[in-house]
């Protein structure tokens, strides 16, 4: 899952991006609000975490503009500004939701993770179809009566697949989500990792749609 950091302090900006890739995540990090709602509209990441103080335009202003672009991407504010005036006026605006700095790192994952989560209609971390079951709390994942927790990598391509049964994914949409940017993306760094998870659940895990790319099936 590909991330976007929007976050003008040095230390905090560091401390978050060491965090979300220790949780398995790829981070691109803005630090202005113009190149935030620049980085927005590229429909990769699965969220934006949007800080409000920010040089070039405020956070508000980002949120503002970007929905009224249309752009769709989940937002959750991350900020020191606790009023009650702001937080409404940030939710209001299209933002998913708003989290008061300073906070722990696990709840900013479990807050991501139950947005993403209503984003796709689920009232569990669980993704499941047919025998298989992805548990995004624990990246546990369970195939054919195997379960295994799945390294960083093989966590993230899992749950852009489990996230839609039957829907193919090439290997540019797969890379775009999974990698960011000045990452260095082997040519055959999907197919590596689909050998992997087939390996130990079984061939029919993923299907290879011949010339489109891969997916669960439905
Ligand atoms: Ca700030």
């Amino acid at each position: 899952m590909r991330v976007l950091l929007i976050e003008d302090d040095k230390q905090i900006g560091d401390g978050l991006v060491a965090a979300l890739k220790a949780a398995g995540m790829a981070v691109d990090w803005v630090r202005d609000g113009v190149m935030a709602l620049e980085a927005l509209r590229d429909p990769a990441y699965a969220i934006g975490l949007l800080d409000l103080g920010l040089p070039g335009a405020d956070g508000m202003t980002v949120l503002k503009a970007a929905r009224q672009q249309g752009l769709e991407t989940p937002i959750l504010i991350i900020t020191a500004r606790d009023a009650i005036e702001s937080r409404v006026t940030g939710l209001d605006l299209g933002a998913d939701d708003y989290l008061v700095k300073p906070f722990e790192v696990p709840e900013l994952l479990a807050r991501m993770r139950a947005l993403l989560r209503r984003r796709t209609g689920r009232a569990t971390p669980r993704l499941s179809t047919g025998e298989a079951m992805l548990d995004t709390a624990t990246h546990q994942f369970s195939c054919g009566g195997h379960t295994e927790t799945l390294s960083a990598r093989e966590y993230a391509l899992m749950q852009i697949l489990m996230e839609r049964p039957g829907h193919i994914f090439s290997r540019a949409q797969i890379e775009d989500r999974i990698y960011g940017w000045g990452e260095e993306v082997e040519s055959n760094a999907v197919e590596v990792l689909i050998h992997s998870i087939r390996r130990k659940f079984g061939k029919g895990v993923i299907l290879n749609i011949r010339g489109a790319g891969w997916m669960v099936p439905k």
